[in-house]
């Protein structure tokens, strides 16, 4: 296990497309072994593996319940719509409004390969949408909204 080192904004990688993980071997293992141990170090709830410069679909995800592993993450449904502070451990110290819906459910692999159904509401719901959204290249900045005052 071992901490990697974070891309941050401004680096290209960022806005590549991760490729689907077809081998589910030890070396998947250690990218999401270290990608827990990076994200912890770094006090976040998520990482994509594009983030520590591996261009693969894999995410972690802890958003205080337990660690979630997930490998070629999809959303399948969703549902409402939340406004909050978002932030990313790509862009340290900043945070931007954005719009993400309320629940999310998706679908992805554990590390054994195995399909799982997850589903999510408000932190938990934004946290896959903005995962997800690395794998192909985009980051939250896209989900930008000004703050509306009630
Ligand atoms: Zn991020």
């Amino acid at each position: 296990m071992a901490i990697r080192s974070i891309i941050k904004f401004g680096d290209p990688t960022l806005k590549k497309k991760s490729r689907a993980v077809e081998k589910f071997d030890d070396r998947l293992a250690t990218l999401l072994d270290d990608m827990k141990d990076t994200m912890y170090a770094s006090e976040g709830v998520g990482l994509a593996a594009v983030q520590v410069g591996v261009l693969k679909r894999v995410v972690v995800i802890d958003i205080g319940s337990g660690p979630m592993e997930l490998v070629n993450p999809e959303i399948i449904e969703q549902k409402g719509e939340q406004k909050t502070p978002e932030g990313c451990l790509s862009l340290p110290g900043e945070s931007y409004m954005t719009s993400r819906p309320m629940e999310v459910k998706i679908k992805a692999q554990n590390r054994e390969g195995k399909w799982v159904i997850y589903k999510g509401t408000e932190l938990l719901a934004k946290a896959f949408c903005h995962e997800i959204d690395h794998l192909d290249g985009i980051l939250y900045t896209a989900h930008r909204i000004d703050w509306e005052e009630d």
